[in-house]
């Protein structure tokens, strides 16, 4: 599991779904920047290449475990072996994510199959809950947590370029985040939504060049965002800094959504 090992007992430990490309991969750089120590996960092998560049730029102790989060046993076994490992799981992101697309463009409800629903639920919504529900047992008895989830402005709002399987998905994760923040409150621990608009990934790029130039047209500040500003506000609120903020769902859109 281990790519580099500094003293790890000594630091925060964070785990990153999710992280072999994109936003996962830039948030848990920057975690890592900010001195944490990050285990990535994701269902691809690349995760530990990815996990290895970061604990050789940054010196951080940084870990790598291929892990399909659609599978329950796979994340209750995930979990287990990290607190087994580095003895905590102090910041949970849960930013793995899918968004099928067909031919450039979104799925109309006709089209959807409900194997494709019940897996865009599962990896989107259903394996937060079993991580959130995993991990809280070990913040609560140590008084602090973070939790951050990568939701969508598809789930807080309607588009035409986002499917009904994901804007579902996006819009009970970040009702799910709601009623963690409220039970979680008491015991340190905190509980928000990153919100991101168009991101420059792989995701976003499976778009049509039309629905791309239509939506960057529709920015604000016309462009698409970098993984690495979505990254910033899930390390912010990861920080000491936001102890007061809980229940939250922050926007980071170039103000494409302004609630
Ligand atoms: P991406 O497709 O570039 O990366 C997603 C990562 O999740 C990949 O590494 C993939 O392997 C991993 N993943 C997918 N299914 C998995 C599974 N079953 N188990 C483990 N890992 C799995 O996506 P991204 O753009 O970096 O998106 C990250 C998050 O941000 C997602 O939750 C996405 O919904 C959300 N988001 C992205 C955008 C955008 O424009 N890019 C906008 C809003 C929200």
């Amino acid at each position: 599991m281990a790519t580099s090992m500094s003293d790890v007992r000594k630091s925060r430990v964070a785990v990153v779904t999710g992280a072999a490309v994109g936003i996962g991969a830039a948030t848990a750089l920057r975690l890592s920047q900010a001195g944490f120590a990050c285990v990535l996960a994701d269902r691809v092998a690349d995760v530990k290449r990815v996990a290895a560049q970061i604990a050789g730029s940054t010196g951080t102790a940084t870990y790598a475990n291929v892990v399909d989060v659609a599978d329950e046993q796979q994340n209750i076994a995930f979990v287990r072996s990290v607190e087994e490992q580095l003895g905590r799981v102090d910041v949970l992101v849960n930013n793995a994510g899918v968004h099928p697309k067909r031919a450039g463009g979104k799925y109309p409800i006709e089209e959807i199959e409900t194997a494709q629903w019940n897996h865009v639920l599962a990896v989107n919504l259903t394996a937060p809950f079993q991580l959130c529900r995993a991990v809280l047992p070990g913040m609560r008895y140590r008084g602090w947590g973070r939790i951050i989830n990568v939701a969508s402005a598809g789930g807080r709002t309607v588009s035409p370029v986002v499917s009904a399987h994901y804007a579902a998905s996006k819009a009970g994760l970040i009702g799910f985040t709601r009623t963690l923040a409220l039970e979680a409150a008491p015991h340190g621990i905190t509980a928000n939504c990153v919100s991101p608009g168009p991101v420059q990934t792989a995701m976003s790029g499976a778009s049509s060049a039309e629905a791309i130039a239509a939506f960057t047209a529709a920015i604000p500040m016309k462009r698409y965002g970098d993984p690495s500003e979505v990254a910033n506000a899930i390390a912010f609120l990861a920080s000491d800094e936001a102890s007061f903020i809980t229940g939250a769902i922050l926007d980071v859109t170039g103000g494409r959504f302004m609630p």
